[in-house]
């Protein structure tokens, strides 16, 4: 995982808990100083914490104490004195057991969309249709592409929609990404063009921190999109070589990729090369698809 963007992500969780845990704070001290009542009942609560923490086996007491608490807030009007976490699996702590929480993933995913400048997602539940003129084949598209999106881990890793402008391909990929950030999964989106320069500005330093910084960036995320393959200005001798290897290693990773063109698979040989044409048609792992204006066809 990219560190930066995992330490500005852990850094939001960070917020969020110490954030719910000032508002419990205020809130208790407001409480405990209303009423002698509560401040007993709290206290009765506090002591049983401490002695199961020293001696154990009060764990159920505990929880009778604190429903007490909860139950005289309530009446009295008060909300809870208790934290309120964004997450309630891990209490904002970004992991459980050892393990990225989802919670995580999601403030992973929001730093790299925000990053990508494609601005607000859309949702395949709201797609119009009315505006193609092959409907049909459109709602059958949008409907295998929703699909794929809900299949875990899904059979075929890469995706290669291609076609004209105006047929619709960064709407699509907008469903997509919003409904597999839905499922929790760590989601980038990247335009072919800013991937390319990012990449030429790395490998074209001599810094290999940033060199490993920047590739992790694009090999990280379970979800790539990379949008308008061929638009990118190409540095000889780079931008073919790292797109084949960010396709090839996302491949060996059993990881998905996502790719808009204008470019038919011919050009796609012509303009990049052979193990790049190859990968994209591998029937094995990836789904082609050519969007025409009127003529859709799913090969
Ligand atoms: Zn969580």
């Amino acid at each position: 995982m990219n560190k930066k963007i995992l330490t500005q992500a852990k850094n939001i969780l960070s917020q969020k808990k110490l954030q719910a845990e000032s508002n419990a704070e205020k809130r208790k001290i407001e409480a405990i100083n209303s009423s002698k009542q509560f401040k007993n009942l709290y206290q009765d609560y506090v002591n049983c914490m401490i002695e199961n923490a020293k001696n154990g086996g009060l764990k159920n007491q505990v929880e009778v104490k604190k429903q007490e608490c909860n139950k005289w807030l309530k009446n009295n009007n008060f909300s809870s004195i208790f934290p309120q976490y964004s997450c309630k699996h891990c209490e904002d702590n970004g992991y459980i057991d050892g393990k990225m929480c989802d919670c995580l993933k999601k403030e992973i995913t929001n730093i790299l969309i925000e990053q990508s400048g494609f601005g607000k997602l859309e949702k395949f539940e709201d797609s119009n249709f009315s505006k193609f003129q092959n409907q049909e084949e459109m709602k059958k598209l949008y409907t295998l592409m929703q699909n794929w999106c809900n299949q875990n881990p899904p059979t075929k890793t890469l995706i290669y929609l291609s076609g004209g402008t105006g047929v619709g391909k960064t709407h699509l990929v907008k469903c997509m990404a919003n409904a597999l950030i839905e499922n929790s999964k760590v989601v980038n989106l990247v335009t072919a063009f800013s991937m390319n320069q990012d990449l030429v500005k790395a490998f074209t330093s001599f810094d290999n921190d940033l060199r490993e910084q920047t590739l992790q960036k694009y090999l990280d995320c379970e979800y790539l999109f990379i949008d308008d393959l061929g638009t990118e200005i190409k540095q000889k001798g780079i931008s073919v070589n790292m797109l084949y290897l960010i396709l090839n290693e996302r491949k060996m990773r059993g990881l998905s990729t996502i790719i808009t063109s204008n470019l038919n698979i011919n050009d796609v040989r012509d303009q990049y090369d052979e193990r790049i044409s190859s990968r994209i048609i591998d029937k094995t792992t990836s789904i082609c698809i050519r969007l025409n204006g009127e003529d859709l066809r799913l090969k």
